[in-house]
């Protein structure tokens, strides 16, 4: 709720937005045409660095570097850029930026909103700030123990907007057909909005390692089925490192929903905050057609509900849920042996048999246990035991 409130008041401007002055120039006025770039030696540049996106940036040197020496005189050749040129360059062309912010050094949360201030985290009261530094200058060097980077999102959808081809497929969602989702909205999406899913997921950035990473993107539902999955499609929109989950997710999302504010014309936060039913699409139809995190985190919700672990807010009080029906562990186990006792009753055609979730559901149970579960198992085994 805090956060809810910190965003109802921001503004893009916030000094606690961390958006350069160009960067905020370009989002309330942006560049509508699309982009030339005439020298051809930042063309090759840029070329190259998008060609060696897997590659080291030794490799794009050395390339760079072998061009040079044996093209001499080519048009353009002394304006060949080193990698940290061109990656400036990129940012300063698309207008596209990193921005850090603060968070616990164990992933709880981030520094932002309510937290900015804070000198500890308010979920393990782990230290904002790296205590060798702040020992070492008695306190008055303050730099943060841990950071994560965002890509702000608002520059992203402007730059989709200078390509003619891209700006015309950004109106798929508007044309006939599309009328589903358009009925359920009510008319509350118009004609020049932008539709954005987010998801964020762990990321092994490493062979043989836990989870190290966690990255969240949007997917831009104005385009159609067939691209807005598609990598070249796919916005950004920051990396949160680990190893741990990150338990505060709005704080951490937090920077976006602020900078998204009506001025820039990419507003309506609320898809996880919940600040306006009407802005946002609830479960289910906000997955759209991602059926395996719909399983995913249906089951999640459902489950939490029922064995009585969601956390909810002081004003609630759990032993009023009567939905709670596996608060006690040991129904909850009977019922992980009632999952498995179904396998001898659930065809082939599903698959392997459904495992024991209440042993399993903290290591591996899989996606697929979980569809099972959710739209087919529990529905039978809660019939009459749910209360209505
Ligand atoms: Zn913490």
């Amino acid at each position: 709720m805090q956060f809810i409130t910190t965003l109802i008041s921001a503004t893009l401007d916030d000094p606690v937005t961390k958006l350069s002055p160009m960067a905020l120039d370009r989002l309330h006025n942006p560049p509508r045409q699309s982009l030339w770039i005439d020298n051809p030696g930042h063309r090759h540049s840029i070329s190259t660095y998008l060609a060696m996106e897997h590659s080291s940036k030794d490799a794009y040197q050395k390339i760079c570097r072998s061009t040079a020496r044996n093209f001499p005189g080519a048009q353009g050749i002394d304006d060949i850029l080193s990698f940290h040129s061109v990656e400036n360059l990129i940012a300063s062309l698309t207008g596209i930026e990193k921005v850090q912010h603060d968070m616990c050094p164990n992933s709880c949360v981030a520094f932002t909103g309510p937290y900015a201030n804070c000198d500890q985290c308010p979920l393990c009261t782990a230290s904002h700030w790296n205590e060798e530094v702040l020992r070492g200058t008695s306190g008055r060097s303050k730099v943060p123990a841990k950071r994560f980077t965002m890509i702000p999102l608002g520059p992203q959808l402007q730059a989709l907007y200078r390509d003619p081809d891209l700006a015309h497929q950004m109106r798929y969602l508007h044309e006939p057909g599309w009328d589903y989702l358009g009925a359920v909205l009510n008319g509350d999406i118009k004609q020049d909005d932008i539709i954005l899913m987010v998801s964020l997921d762990g990321a092994q950035l490493y062979e043989s390692k836990q989870s190290d990473c966690w990255i969240y993107i949007w997917v831009i539902l104005n385009l159609a089925p067939d691209k807005r999955y598609k990598k070249v499609h796919v916005c950004p929109g920051g990396f949160i490192p680990g190893p741990n989950k990150p338990k505060n997710i709005d704080s951490f999302l937090f920077q976006q929903w602020d900078m998204r504010k009506m001025e820039t014309g990419i507003t309506k936060p609320p898809l996880i905050l919940g600040l306006n039913y009407s802005r946002s699409l609830g479960v289910p139809l906000c997955m759209t057609t991602d059926l395996m995190h719909l399983a995913g985190n249906l089951s999640d919700l459902l489950i939490s509900l029922w064995r009585g672990t969601m956390e909810c807010s002081h004003m609630d009080n759990k032993d009023s849920w009567d939905w709670a029906i596996f608060h006690d562990e040991e129904v909850w186990a009977a019922h992980g042996q009632a999952v498995e006792d179904t396998g001898g009753s659930v065809p082939g055609s599903f698959d392997r048999k459904p495992r024991n979730i209440a042993d399993k559901i903290n290591t591996d149970y899989k996606t697929w246990e979980f569809h099972l579960y959710i739209f087919c198992l529990a529905p039978a085994l809660l019939y009459s035991i749910l209360p209505k």
